[in-house]
Formats: C-alpha cells, structure tokens, sequence
C-alpha cells in the first residue's frame, strides 16, 4: 500500500490551506503554514498565479487526495466507483473518502490526524464488529462497531488523543462511547457532514474530460 511519505507542510503550502495532517503541532504557532503561508519552491513567494479552469480543477483534486491520505490510483477509483454509483457522483466520492477507516478513526478523536489514523489501523488497534482490521482504506458501512484493542499500550494512547481532540466535534453520522474507546456508524456520512470547504463538482470536471 503506497502512502506519501515527504514533508507533509509543503503539501498545505501548496495548497494554500492548512490540512491538519501533523496532529498536535497543526493548532500551534509551530505550524509551518502559519510561520509561511506561501507556496514551497523556488517561485513560491512571488504570490498566487491566477488559476485557469484546468488549474482550479487540478488544485481542489490535489487537495481532496492530500487531505485524505490517497494517491492518484486509488482516487481515480474511488472516482470511478462513484461514477458508476446512483446519486450525485461528486456527493458518493466524498463518502467513499469520509467512509475509510483511517479518516473514521480521526474523525472520532481516536487519533490526532488521519495519518496518524492510517499508522493506528495498520498497527492492530482497532476492530471491527469484534474482527481485527488494519487495512486504511477498509470502508465502513451503516451499524458498523469500531473498538479499540483491548491492550494497554493501545488504550493508552487512543485516550491521550481523545483528550488532545476534545475540542473537534464527532460529527453526527458516528456515535461514539468515549469511555468504552467504541463507535458506532449510525448512518452514511453526507456533504453536509464534512466540515473541509471542498468544491467535489470541480474534480467531477476534471475527470470527466
Ligand atoms: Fe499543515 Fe499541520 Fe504542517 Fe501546519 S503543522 S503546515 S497544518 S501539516
């Protein structure tokens, strides 16, 4: 399973956001983006280029994969699973992305970024519905129970991230028992669910050139 593994600060100066991939340091005027808002490279403090429709659509794409940990294969079939889904095809992709276990898992507070969500997954501390899973991209589904592993270490660490997040709501698609270290789905996510500021139709343009 490929996973971008460079400094992940250009990506949020490239993107001209803050995509809250470190966790802790992201809220902390440690924060790269904060320090330089201005994009990484050697032509990156001569201010933003005016994007052309091509370069917008490009952009919000670059975005969406970065926020979420995916590179260009799999959102390209995450894409294409949309596509051939009923509904709104820009709609089923965000729930597809917001469905994965890594982004599950950060959206509880479990872990303090989604690819420290990813690292949790893929180092056995999450079950669900009573079944080891360490696949990232494992999508949930309606009634669906997420749990921590039992182990200490494992415990320990899901409650030192519930306490760094508490102040990130758990949207409402997901019921979640702190003290448990349990979650259930109660329903799909829905675009109203995703507090990013994402422009999905822009990347349905793109693909569908
Ligand atoms: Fe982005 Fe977090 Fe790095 Fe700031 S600290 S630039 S929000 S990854």
């Amino acid at each position: 399973m490929a996973r971008y593994i460079n400094a992940v600060c250009r990506l949020c100066r490239r993107e001209g956001e803050k995509l809250f991939l470190k966790g802790p340091k992201c809220n902390t005027p440690k924060c790269t983006f904060a320090k330089r808002s201005f994009a990484p490279g050697q032509h990156g403090q001569k201010g933003k280029p005016k994007l052309s429709n091509y370069g917008s659509q490009l952009r919000e794409k670059q975005k969406v994969k970065r926020t979420y940990g995916v590179l260009e294969r799999q959102f390209r079939r995450y894409f294409k699973i949309a596509s051939k889904t009923k509904g709104v095809t820009g709609r089923v992709l965000l729930q597809l992305l917001e469905r994965r276990l890594d982004n599950v898992i950060f959206r509880l507070g479990f872990a303090a970024s989604r690819p420290q969500g990813r690292q949790l997954v893929r180092h056995n501390f999450i079950y669900v519905n009573s079944r080891r899973v360490n696949i990232p991209s494992f999508l949930v589904k309606k009634e669906d129970l997420i749990q921590v592993a039992t182990k200490e270490r494992c415990q320990k660490k899901v409650k030192e991230n519930i306490e760094f997040s508490k102040d990130r709501t758990v949207p409402s698609w997901l019921e979640i028992d702190a003290q448990g270290l349990k979650a259930k789905i109660t329903r799909l996510p829905e675009k109203e669910d995703i507090p990013a500021t994402i422009q999905e139709q822009l990347i349905v343009e793109l693909y569908s050139k």
